[in-house]
């Protein structure tokens, strides 16, 4: 069973295998299910995540994701510049979700007609397209803060049955707040995506922070910037809304590691208190 403490996110994971390599790299970030992982090594080392290589930034910096249900062995593999090459064992926590029931979504939502089935794989493969792009910048290794602050309503990875019947988990963690509030970059990025009425998620902004990881608002009110914007941590860049697939408004925040969908409060620990 799982464990999980915030503070846990902030600790850095060593692995001392061997005494030696100890210094030779890092992880932070929990080893769990829907985690983003961050990494350091040493300039120059290569990384391979399960026969995978991974970007390397020339100080030696990386960084992966794995999903909700992702496999909980992985294998790290790093070759270092004088010539010996590791392999490590990554072992992740198995989480558990939980189910919410939501009463109340429109017909036209729970029973799309075809247009809106077309429009709505048009928006997926936007989405898609925004978030394979493989941006340089190094924001991913800031500390990522609330976009806003606000009541948590809903949480990753939870099943979710609308108006009875089950459908797909819930992939970002919403929260609660009246329309119009500001919303602002959790990190530093460009904008690779600003769409206002997409069908099911709304207003719908993608902020790339670079290295494949990428944050999506959804249920927006108003974008306030334009896809091509570079943004700062901080920065407000749309409004909360009700639109799309809700019931009331708030902020849906998604975090992506390329297409894998990653749990955004694992990275940013507690909403602060008032
Ligand atoms: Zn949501």
């Amino acid at each position: 069973m799982v464990r999980r403490t915030w503070l846990s996110t902030l600790f850095f994971i060593s692995f001392s295998l061997l005494g030696a390599e100890v210094e030779r790299f890092s992880l932070s970030g929990e080893l769990t299910q829907g985690s983003l992982i961050r990494g350091q090594t040493l300039p120059g080392t290569q990384v391979w995540l399960n026969g995978q290589p991974l970007p390397v930034t020339q100080d030696g910096q990386f960084v992966m994701g794995f999903g909700r249900d992702a496999p909980l062995e992985h294998s790290l593999t790093l070759h270092f510049n004088d010539g010996d090459k590791s392999d490590y064992p990554l072992v992740l926590s198995q989480r558990e979700y939980k189910i919410q029931r939501i009463e109340g979504i429109a017909q036209r939502i729970m029973k799309p007609r075809p247009e809106d089935v077309a429009r709505a794989q048009e928006d997926a493969r936007q989405t898609r397209e925004a978030r394979e792009h493989f941006d340089t910048r190094t924001d991913w290794q800031q500390a990522f803060v609330w976009p806003l602050h606000g009541p948590i309503t809903g949480v990753y990875g939870s099943q979710r049955i609308y108006n009875g019947e089950p459908r797909n988990p819930h992939f970002g963690v919403d929260v609660a707040a009246p329309t119009g509030t500001p919303v602002v970059a959790p990190a530093d990025g460009v904008i690779t995506l600003a769409v206002p009425d997409m069908f099911y998620s709304g207003g719908t902004l993608i902020i790339d922070h670079g290295f494949g990881v990428s944050s999506t608002f959804i249920h927006l009110h108003k974008l306030l910037v334009e896809p091509g914007t570079a943004v700062k941590q901080g920065e407000v860049v749309a409004e909360v809304g009700a639109t799309g697939r809700v019931t009331g408004p708030h902020l849906d925040w998604r975090l992506n590691w390329h297409q894998e969908r990653l749990d955004p409060a694992l990275l940013v620990g507690p909403m602060p208190a008032k």
